[in-house]
């Protein structure tokens, strides 16, 4: 099988990684990649958000699979000029992913399909803001209807703050606080039968401790040792199927990853978001203990027979992912740093290796910093603290100039 990934993050690479130790993958390649990919697959220089340079690329490839990674491509509709084409492609069309595109449609889905979510309005003028804020109360969550790559949201109970964000954004969903843990869980759907992955936990504020601005992840875990008993069934029952159906019965059928982001809050489990798309750093470990090579299940979504598959093997251990940002990050990040250490973090067996999020080669073929996230620095084991222990190990290993990261990824959940 020949299979083109679009994409170029630490997400990307994991797929990569995973895709690259399938038997069944002949050829592997990537667009745009990284400098890590680019020693997984062959990576082309390819803007992927053109529908029809994206076409073209899979055309000369003859690719018999296209993965597309990112929100950005899908809700610019990329998958429809392949699918087009006739090319087997792993993502939903544009209007399916509207769910993560537009946090009012995904409300509207989840209230057509009794998905318990939190009780929201869709606000315009900041006299409607204003009105919904005093509705629910402090803590205070506003919401851009629109992408933002995960800042969109702010979390505050300065009344003033909500308000302010509301305004700058123009449309806004403002919403009820939910308490208690989160838990992501992804799904393969091919728009009828849908499977679920392991769940996973992400930190998203830069700092330890839950402090400091929101990111787009600095570290993920899985399992989740404190997660109650049958919670995916439950969440398949409650909210992956019935909101897949619902897509169905739109005419707008969702095959690829949907992506559940969950509160399990004193009053019950609640969909917090939907994505479209594999999570970042969720994926890496998630696909870390995935042991059914990943392109058959891939393409079995893309042609829809995801319910002629096995079911899905899993490690019995654990895998941590600890993320390197670069200095600044996510305010104002610096790049073009020389990264140093990379070899010598990943083990022999496999247990660390390390994703690149956003790195490039430099002229002399050293490898250089080139985004905010920069590393996904990732390793199994036996159970999460040894996991996490190996993780630690090879991220103090690698040096790149005024770089931070997390020191409790996984920590509370290991001690349990
Ligand atoms: P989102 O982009 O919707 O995932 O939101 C980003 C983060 O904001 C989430 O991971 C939560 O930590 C927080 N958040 C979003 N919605 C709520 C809510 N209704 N109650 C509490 N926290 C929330």
């Amino acid at each position: 099988m020949k299979v083109l990934v679009i994409g170029g993050g630490a997400r990307e690479h994991a797929l990569c990684r995973s895709l690259s130790q399938d038997p069944v993958v002949t050829e592997l390649h990537c667009a745009p990649g990284n400098a890590g990919i680019a020693q997984v697959a062959t990576v082309h220089p390819v803007d992927q958000l053109d529908g029809g340079q994206v076409t073209e690329l899979a055309r000369r490839l003859a690719a018999d699979l296209v993965v597309i990674g990112p929100e950005a491509p899908l809700v610019a509709g990329v998958a429809e000029p392949l699918r087009a084409a006739g090319f087997a492609v792993f993502g939903p069309s544009p209007e399916a992913a509207r769910l993560e595109g537009s946090k009012a449609f995904a409300k509207e889905v989840m209230a057509g399909a009794n998905v318990p979510t939190a009780r929201s309005y869709v606000c315009t003028t900041p006299e409607e803001a204003a009105e919904a804020l005093d509705a629910f109360g402090a803590p205070y969550v506003v919401k851009d209807d629109g992408l933002a790559a995960g800042k969109g949201v702010v979390v505050t109970s300065d009344r003033e703050a909500a308000l302010a964000h509301a305004a700058a954004c123009g449309r806004v969903v403002i919403e009820e606080y939910l308490d208690g843990p989160e838990v992501s869980l992804f799904a393969i759907t091919d728009g009828t039968t849908v499977l679920p992955l392991v769940p996973a936990q992400d930190f998203k504020r830069a700092l330890d401790g839950d402090e400091g601005p929101n990111t787009g992840g600095m570290g993920a875990y899985s399992p989740l040792p404190w997660a109650p008993e049958g919670l995916v069934d439950e969440v398949l029952r409650t909210v992956l199927q019935p909101t897949v159906d619902e897509l169905r019965r739109r005419g707008t059928p969702f095959s690829g990853l949907l992506y559940a982001g969950l509160a399990l809050t004193s009053r019950g489990t609640r969909v917090i978001e939907f994505n479209a798309r594999f999570g970042d750093p969720e994926t890496q470990v998630v696909l870390a203990r995935l042991r059914t090579p990943l392109a058959g299940v891939l393409l079995a979504a893309a042609e829809g027979t995801l319910d002629t598959l096995e079911p899905l093997r899993w490690e019995e251990g654990a895998a941590v992912t600890v993320v390197i940002a670069s200095e600044g990050y996510p305010a104002a990040p610096r790049t073009g740093d020389p990264i140093e250490g990379l070899a010598e973090a990943e083990s022999a067996d496999g247990s660390v290796h390390v994703l690149h999020a956003g790195t490039r080669v430099g002229e002399d073929g050293q490898v250089l910093s080139a985004g905010g996230r920069v590393l996904s620095v990732t390793a199994t084991g036996a159970d999460l603290a040894e996991a996490r222990t190996r993780a630690y190990r090879a991220v103090e290993r690698i040096t790149l100039k005024g770089s931070h990261h997390r020191t409790d990824i996984a920590l509370e959940a290991a001690r349990q």
